[in-house]
């Protein structure tokens, strides 16, 4: 019990700073505003929002906005241990399936992964999110 609330806690922490970053979006075609936060085994948290493309098939989520950062900042050998997912227009926003084959790479899957969904805020481990992408890694 003490576990879970602290957990919900850390999650709706971690939900609050996707909320931030999204304020930060570049979405000029869709409106839609995007963030993503990501807690790493480092103990660090990094953001990131979704920026658009006018050819809309460029356009980057902020799950790998955020990703990109991580690595960016602390190398290839961090791991995620938690997610967020938010959005500023009342929305679901679950990770789409391109985020999830790449936060396949550096999330742990029993991570969980907290984002709004139809009915409401919804969080899954990782696993849940992709099957079997533990046992089927493309290296
Ligand atoms: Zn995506």
């Amino acid at each position: 019990m003490v576990e879970d609330q602290t957990q919900n806690e850390r999650l709706l922490r971690l939900l609050h700073l996707a909320q931030t970053a999204a304020e930060h979006a570049y979405a000029p075609y869709s409106r839609f505003r995007v963030g993503s936060a990501l807690e790493l085994d480092n103990g660090e948290i990094v953001t990131g929002t979704n920026v658009e493309n006018v050819s809309f098939g460029l356009t980057i989520c902020a799950e790998r906005s955020a990703l990109s950062t991580a690595v960016s900042r602390f190398g290839p050998g961090i791991r995620i241990v938690a997610a967020a997912i938010t959005n500023l227009n009342d929305s679901p926003s679950p990770p789409c399936g391109a985020c999830r084959q790449v936060l396949a790479e550096f999330i742990l899957p029993d991570a969980p992964v907290i984002f709004p969904a139809a009915g409401g805020l919804r969080t899954l481990t990782f696993q849940e999110l992709l099957p079997c992408s533990g046992d089927m890694q493309l290296k």
